[in-house]
């Protein structure tokens, strides 16, 4: 089976080395999102070369007011990677206070990704969905935009999916009913699987990146066909993001001729 987990907080597992290990050792293809770019340097020397690992350079809409300075580290650092995440907005009640200075933070990340030719970037949107739509709508050559556990209404998903947007699930997503309708309503050509581990839980346990496929069954559920099926697909998905994220890498290195 192929195990993909395009977004999982490798650093944030109790022991992240044993973690980023056994993710290794058994094949986990994964998207290793940071919350903050200090955290960057560290966490990608969790992946030990030729491992499947990727890690992407973030900056968490809940920390965005917080590490407003680390911007500067953020630019520094952004051309040494394909992936951006986790970045996003956040307008739940405990962070609604700050949306304004997240803005302001994701529009700067926005910019900078697209004047260096855009990345593939991760999502957060927990409660500003809309308002992070209009956002990525003002800056489409920011890149390849993958919104994570995207729990919304129907009419957001079709605006998404008009836009390009990806979107990537996992199977605690798939446990309400509201986060069922929405992995319905999203286009199966443009779903990968996700953990969101170590936050997402399974029986009590922290779920593992790539979770065992679960995501895969779960969603076989849902579409009314077999774990497999949804496994080519999303297989198929993710290998055509990864393609368009290599070929947007060598197109944005300078040419030695
Ligand atoms: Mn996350």
């Amino acid at each position: 089976m192929a195990l993909i987990d395009f977004h999982c907080h490798l650093d944030l597992y109790p022991d992240p080395a044993a973690t980023a290990q056994k993710a290794d050792d058994e094949g986990v293809y994964v998207l290793s999102v940071t919350t903050t770019p200090t955290a960057f340097v560290g966490t990608a020397a969790l992946a030990r070369p030729g491992s499947r690992i990727r890690t992407a350079l973030g900056l968490h809409p809940e920390l965005a007011a917080l590490r407003r300075h680390e911007l500067v580290l953020f630019k520094e650092l952004l051309p040494k990677v394909d992936y951006v995440g986790e970045v996003g907005l956040d307008g739940s009640k405990p962070h609604k206070s700050t949306l304004n200075i997240q803005a302001e933070v994701l529009h700067e990340i926005l910019d900078l990704c697209a004047a260096s030719g855009g990345r593939t970037i991760s999502l957060h949107s927990r409660g500003a969905s809309e308002m992070l739509l209009d956002m990525l709508e003002f800056e489409p050559r920011a890149g390849r935009f993958v919104l994570h556990w995207f729990s919304t209404g129907q009419m957001t998903i079709e605006r998404a999916s008009r836009l390009g947007c990806w979107f990537s699930v996992g199977s605690s997503m798939l446990l309400s009913k509201s986060g069922r309708e929405a992995v319905s309503a999203m286009p199966r050509d443009r779903i990968l699987p996700e953990t969101d581990g170590p936050f997402a839980m399974h029986n009590g346990i922290v779920r593992e990146p790539g979770d065992q496929g679960r995501v895969y069954q779960a969603v076989a559920e849902l579409w009314g066909c077999g774990s497999a099926e949804v496994e080519a697909t999303m297989t198929r998905n993710f290998r055509r993001l990864v393609e368009a994220s290599q070929r947007n890498s060598q197109e944005r290195l300078p040419s030695n001729t």
